[in-house]
């Protein structure tokens, strides 16, 4: 039986009472998995207060935490969500894709060569074995490498040049990947994250 929903117009969520008034485009939802876990941290899972909304209407997550401003639609008027789970278990891939992104991840944004830590832009990836020497594009021949390193190494085998990875590069486990990202927050966390975030390194702290 469909239910009557209340009709969702962006431009009449727009009436606020905000206590702070802070821009709804900076009111994200950390949307979690039905088990309570965030579907990813890293990059975080989080969903603009529009989606956040609307699946609310769908019925589709619980809200667990709220902001503390109030947002209207023409029938009734609730508190924006600030973190909300998912009822149905959303099934995790368990091979992470093999992207550039994850690549800088599972090596931390490091080079694998001199050590140093870059930022994304600064960094590009090298073949272990070089493709001209049958080097494959996989997780098991590609590390992060700074552009001099990069250059430095050119199309030489490890042994020719001197140049060891310093760690053995290999698939990363779904699992590896998510607890390196926990060690790289994002710039906005709200404060009620916290608790779906960071619990077990504050116990441990
Ligand atoms: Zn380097």
């Amino acid at each position: 039986m469909q239910v009557e929903k209340p009709q969702i117009r962006e431009e009449l969520l727009i009436d606020l009472i905000a206590p702070h008034k802070v821009p709804l485009e900076n009111c994200p939802a950390l949307i979690l998995n039905a088990d309570y876990r965030p579907l990813s941290y890293f990059p975080l899972s989080i969903w603009p207060w529009q989606d956040a909304v609307k699946a609310i209407f769908r019925d589709t997550v619980t809200v667990i935490e709220e902001y503390d401003r109030y947002i209207h639609s023409p029938t009734t008027e609730f508190k924006l969500p600030s973190v909300i789970a998912l009822k149905e278990y959303m099934r995790v891939s368990e091979n992470p894709a093999f992207t550039r992104f994850n690549v800088f991840l599972r090596d931390c944004w490091h080079c694998q060569y001199c050590a140093a830590p870059f930022k994304t832009h600064q960094l590009t990836f090298d073949h272990v074995i070089p493709r001209s020497r049958g080097g494959r594009t996989s997780w098991d021949n590609i590390v992060s490498a700074c552009k001099p390193c990069n250059t430095r190494k050119g199309s030489k085998l490890p042994h020719d040049c001197g140049m060891h990875p310093m760690t053995a590069p290999r698939e990363p486990s779904l699992f590896e990947l998510q607890e390196t990202g926990r060690r790289f927050p994002p710039h906005f966390l709200h404060e009620s994250w916290g608790d779906f975030l960071y619990w077990d390194s504050e116990l441990e702290a």
